[in-house]
């Protein structure tokens, strides 16, 4: 399944949403503070997905001794269009159910999600959410790390495929390529990946600790060998 996701940073888009079509839920997790909104229509349903992807998502980082650091974070699940928001034109244009702002703020697109994302509405509004999740997770960890959107969209794509206990296909087209080649098609999100493939996940999480973000893109032929003959 090939998703697209992206992530916003430093970028305060004042998001408005009509309060008497929205819900906003609290909700006590393993990431901190939750606080969910979506449209009224849809919270009783949604709120089990958001509580269970966080759940499998802190559950996988315990299981390797990671505890992340609690803070407060927003959810939002949005109707309608982006038209309005003040976003870059080619994440209006490109069909990216989700993003990250500011490294607190997840905000998903619901048509986005039915039109973007192969498979029932509510595995691929939590597997969009599981991604955002690394997305939060590695600025939790590396604040740093923000400049390099590469590694981000790796750790990210690579975090999903982790929780979700999926393993990558890999195309002949990404086998045969040298290089990263970061872009924003599916494949791209893939080859960043790579680089965390390379390593098993305990090291992973070290090596994002420790590790300079050249040295992580050294791994990336050790990954790439790794899934291709
Ligand atoms: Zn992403």
């Amino acid at each position: 399944m090939f998703i697209l996701f992206v992530f916003l940073f430093g970028q305060e888009s004042d998001i408005k949403l009509d309060t008497r079509q929205q819900t906003r839920i609290e909700l006590s997790t393993k990431f901190g503070r939750v606080i969910f909104k979506s449209p009224r229509k849809d919270s009783e349903k949604l709120v089990p997905l958001v509580l269970d992807a966080i759940r499998q998502s802190s559950k996988f980082l315990a299981k390797y001794g990671v505890n992340i650091p609690q803070k407060d974070l927003s959810i939002t699940l949005m109707e309608g269009s982006v038209d309005h928001l003040d976003l870059p034109e080619w994440l209006k244009k490109s069909c990216h159910p989700g993003w990250v702002q500011g490294g607190d703020k997840v905000i998903i697109i619901k048509r986005r999600v039915h039109d973007c994302v192969p498979g029932d509405f509510d595995s691929s509004f939590q597997r969009v959410l599981i991604h955002e999740l690394g997305h939060v997770t590695l600025f939790r960890l590396r604040e740093d790390f923000w400049v390099d959107q590469e590694v981000h969209e790796g750790f990210a794509t690579w975090f999903e495929y982790q929780v979700l206990g999926l393993t990558p296909v890999l195309t002949d087209k990404i086998c045969s390529s040298k290089n990263i080649n970061f872009d924003l098609s599916p494949d791209g999100y893939l080859r960043a990946a790579l680089i965390f493939f390379a390593f098993t996940p305990s090291d992973v999480l070290k090596v994002i600790s420790t590790a300079q973000i050249n040295e992580l893109k050294a791994a990336y032929r050790k990954g790439l060998s790794k899934f291709c003959n």
